[in-house]
């Protein structure tokens, strides 16, 4: 069975029976069927029915939202922004669909040649339960749009924003079968992952889980995207507004309780202004509200899972035990994690070695700009990265030698519809969204006439 349990009250939402072999293999049928479906509609009804998707999501935010708040303990006002930008995101692809498929033309020695871009089949997307509708949905609205069909399978804490998904798409006008979802636990995928129904394989966690998915997958010849774990750059250097850069690196941390992947997980900080930024970001971090979701009054919720925030807690007493020092928070009562704030920290120590999934904020102090970009690049992960400096002819240049799929500069890392957004290193590869996230998992066909 999938529990579902309040991270908050430790209470038992709901219980999900897991789908049998016989019902997986109705719902492949389904999701096969619905992709015959969808290659005889026009664009233009693909985009209509994703406009009463975004309207769905926007009639109902309050219900979405509380479903999200029970199930992983963000905000309630975390929770409505993240349904509102599902919604928006459906409404911007709408729109723009029909050009980022329009055929490309290239000149050879054909009398006429181009690109086309056409729909494979089924996508089977494997998402986590931090942005457990964003994460969903920005796959699937360029996907759909595109003439792919989906197939969920969502992190087992969260079946009832699985159903309550695919519960939009099925009430939106799309073929039965066009989004559907998945109870199945992860160590029965490998079936799915082999079935010739499937065309390709997303998935959005950790990276044991992105290993093991794409050497399944790699198997089948299937194309995977992963969009894995990360350890974020946020890097202040001496020329920077501090009170903004410090106000935004908090934000960046702490939004979603610390559980984002582009989180900034490493302020990398230019010494002669360490001890300003750090003052202020403790500041701000001693003025912030931990408590129940529920609440408007609330900026941060709980961790999602008590394993999660025990994973957390022994990575700060490790990173401690190695010189780190404790300067506010470190406490932690049943998923309740206290916006914890560390100075001292080096490059030997856990807590910059490994990717903190929570809300520790842990400061280094770097000799020089180049230095601070030889920290910010001492990972193995290489998501995002944030840069704050006054001068843009400097930013440009360090952002060159940064090694990751997103630079920001005076700016929090963040996914948006209008922008791709993916990895390097062990943080993955691949794209979601943007041209080159809708391209992903198309057959990209060159056509010759002679
Ligand atoms: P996981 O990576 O284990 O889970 C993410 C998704 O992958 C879930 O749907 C999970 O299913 C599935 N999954 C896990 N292992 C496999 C596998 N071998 N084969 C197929 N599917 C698999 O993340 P956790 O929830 O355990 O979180 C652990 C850590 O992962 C976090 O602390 C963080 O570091 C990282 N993480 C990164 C995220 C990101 O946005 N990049 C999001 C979430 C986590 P199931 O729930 O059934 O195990």
């Amino acid at each position: 069975m999938f529990t579902s349990i309040n991270p908050y009250t430790q209470k038992t939402i709901a219980t999900y029976a897991p789908h049998t072999p016989a019902e997986i293999e109705h719902k492949l049928l389904t999701g096969e069927r619905a992709f015959r479906q969808l290659l005889d509609t026009t664009l233009d009804q693909r985009r209509e029915w994703m406009m009463q998707v975004a309207k769905s999501l926007k009639d109902n935010v309050a219900e979405h939202a509380a479903l999200i708040t029970q199930e992983m303990g963000k905000t309630l006002k975390e929770a409505k922004a993240e349904v509102l930008k599902c919604a928006t995101s459906a409404e911007y692809y709408a729109e723009h669909i029909t050009s980022m498929l329009q055929p490309k033309p290239v000149e050879s020695d054909a009398y006429k040649s181009y690109v086309s871009y056409e729909p494979k089949g089924i996508i089977l997307a494997i998402m986590p339960w931090n942005f457990p509708y964003w994460q969903v949905f920005r796959f699937a609205i360029p996907n759909i749009l595109a003439g792919n069909t989906g197939l969920l399978k969502h992190a087992s804490n969260v079946s009832g924003c699985s159903l309550a998904i695919e519960k939009v798409f099925m009430e939106s006008g799309f073929p039965a079968g066009t989004f559907q979802s998945l109870l199945i636990s992860s160590k029965d995928i490998a079936p799915v992952i082999a079935d010739p129904r499937i065309q390709g394989v997303t998935l959005t966690g950790s990276t044991p889980a992105g290993k093991s998915v794409a050497a399944l997958a790699g198997k089948y010849i299937k194309k995977t995207v992963l969009e894995l774990g990360g350890s974020d750059p946020f890097i202040v250097l001496k020329d920077a507004d501090l009170e903004a850069a410090a106000r935004t690196a908090v934000q960046g941390r702490m939004q979603n309780a610390g559980q984002s992947c582009i989180a900034a997980k490493r302020f990398i900080v230019e010494k002669e202004v360490a001890p300003a930024f750090t003052a202020e970001v403790r500041r701000i971090l001693e003025n912030m509200q931990q408590g129940d979701p529920t609440l408007d009054t609330t900026n941060m919720g709980p961790m999602a899972r008590p394993d999660l925030a025990e994973e957390l807690m022994q990575q700060l007493q490790e990173t401690l035990a190695q010189g780190a020092r404790l300067e506010l928070g470190g406490t932690l009562e049943g998923c309740n994690f206290a916006p914890t704030l560390l100075t001292g920290v080096t490059s030997d120590m856990t807590a910059f070695k490994q990717e903190t999934f929570g809300p520790l904020a842990v400061i280094i102090e770097a000799a020089s700009e180049l230095d601070a970009i030889a920290l910010a690049n001492e990972t193995e992960f290489g998501l995002g990265a944030a840069l704050w400096t006054s001068d843009l002819d400097k930013a440009a240049r360090l952002a060159t030698l940064i090694e990751s799929g997103n630079v920001f500069i005076n700016a929090m890392v963040r996914s948006d519809a209008r922008l791709p957004f993916g990895g390097v290193k062990q943080s993955g590869y691949g794209r979601e969204l943007s041209l080159e996230g809708t391209h992903e998992f198309l057959n990209i066909k060159t056509v010759y006439i002679q």
